[in-house]
Formats: C-alpha cells, sequence, structure tokens
C-alpha cells in the first residue's frame, strides 16, 4: 500500500470507535474523501488541531482497493480557519458549504474549480465579507459548477428578454416569461440575473464591495435555494439553521 498525500479540506469529522475519528475531507487531486483517523481523540495525538472542520492541510493516507475509507495516517496544517468560525453565521454558512460538496461532489474526482472556490470563501470570511453575500456567491458558482444555473436572461421556451420578473419551471432547470411559464410558483427577479453576472465576473470579495441590498440577496437566496432542494431532493440538513430574511 503506497502512501498518498493531498492537499485538501476538512468538511467534517465525527467520532467512531473509542478513540478514532472518521474524516470526509475535500481534497485537491481526488474531491471527496473519506477515511479514519486512528487515535485521533487520544491526547496529544499526532493529529493536533489539523482536523477541525474546515482546515486546510496536507493529509497522508493509504488506500485500500474496493474500501471506501482510506486510513489517515498523518494531517499536516496548511492554513487554519478555526477563529472565523466563532462566528455563529459563518460556522452555519460553511457548514452548509460542506454539506453542499459532501452531497453533490461525486467522490474520487478532482474538482479544482470547486476546491479553489471553498479556499476564497474561506478567506473572504477571513477578511469579515459580509456572510449572506458569500453564501450566495458560493451557491451561483456551485451550480454553475455543476451545470444547474438556469439562463435568468431569456425565457426558455420563447426566448424574450426576461425583463421584469421570469418563474422558475416546476423542473427548476430553467427560468419562463409569464406567458410561458407552466407555473407561477416560484418568481425570480431581475437582481437574480444582476447577481449571477456580477459574481461570474468578480471575486467574492471587491474593494468597492457588492452593490446589493439585503432583500436582493434575499431574492437570490430564494431562487438558488429553489433549484439546490429540487435537485438534492430534500431540504440540506444545514440549510434550516441559516439566517434567511433581513433582520
Ligand atoms: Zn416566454
Amino acid at each position: 500500500m503506497p502512501l498518498e498525500q493531498s492537499e485538501a479540506v476538512i468538511l467534517r469529522t465525527y467520532p467512531i470507535g473509542e478513540q478514532d475519528k472518521l474524516v470526509v475531507l475535500f481534497s485537491q487531486d481526488k474531491g471527496v474523501i473519506k477515511g479514519v483517523a486512528k487515535g485521533a481523540r487520544k491526547f496529544g495525538n499526532r493529529f493536533g488541531s489539523s482536523l477541525e472542520p474546515m482546515s486546510r492541510v496536507r493529509t497522508f493516507y493509504y488506500e485500500k482497493e474496493r474500501q471506501e475509507l482510506v486510513t489517515i495516517s498523518n494531517c499536516d496544517l496548511i492554513e487554519s480557519f478555526f477563529d472565523v468560525q466563532k462566528d455563529l453565521d459563518v460556522a452555519c454558512a460553511l457548514s452548509y458549504f460542506a454539506e453542499l460538496i459532501e452531497e453533490f461532489s461525486p467522490s474520487r474526482s478532482r474538482d479544482d474549480l470547486l476546491y479553489r472556490l471553498i479556499l476564497s470563501l474561506l478567506r473572504g470570511f477571513k477578511e469579515k465579507g459580509d456572510v449572506r453575500l458569500l453564501s450566495r456567491y458560493f451557491e451561483s458558482w456551485f451550480l454553475r459548477i455543476n451545470g444547474w444555473l438556469p439562463e435568468f436572461k431569456r425565457c426558455q421556451r420563447c426566448h424574450k428578454p426576461l425583463a421584469e420578473a421570469g418563474w422558475l419551471s416546476p423542473k427548476r432547470d430553467g427560468v419562463y416569461c409569464g406567458a410561458c411559464a407552466p407555473e407561477k410558483r416560484d418568481a425570480v427577479g431581475p437582481e437574480v440575473l444582476s447577481f449571477t453576472v456580477w459574481a461570474k465576473k468578480n471575486p467574492p470579495l471587491t474593494e468597492a464591495g457588492a452593490p446589493f441590498s439585503v432583500e436582493a440577496l434575499e431574492a437570490v437566496r430564494r431562487a438558488h435555494q429553489c433549484i439546490i432542494v429540487f435537485h438534492l431532493e430534500k431540504e440540506p440538513r444545514t440549510m434550516r439553521f441559516l439566517k434567511k430574511g433581513p433582520d
């Protein structure tokens, strides 16, 4: 069994057995990997604080053929994001991102764009970026990477520009104008298109800040989460802890 290594972000850990931890990693080389860190709960163990959720680490592990779990032999901390999670809203947003990555990313499949996305958002939180803005930014890119971001500019059927409002289709794969909409349940306003265009062109934190009101970000949240829930076929467990509307 050769020793493998990869850079990774720890998505979550939980205790198993008396002294071990099960670790879900999002690795740069192979996407989502699950492994057992033996002895990780012993006092003064070799993993130190490197297994905290959202730590960026270099991980060393052994992989056995046809086994889902790898054996993690060591983890070196590269960058800690422990302090940003003292803010409860940030901690909730990050566990939501972790759940989406774990649920939707096929395991053992490299995804550079998604890896860079999560790192840029972790740094955005470190620089005290707005939690709602960064959460919508993550969702927008997450939907884009998975090919689920609908065309918000034109009606899916008649291709007329959606100047005012459109309606998400029941299958959440497109937006329709008032005349073509098969169902008028989930309205999508022009702020969703503006946000999509902005997020595509800009890093998550810009010096000028983002030109979106709390209400606009709330409309973007509704549209994004409608599509996420459709594809996940359930509400993400962490979604209900996110702050929903304006305070
Ligand atoms: Zn139409």
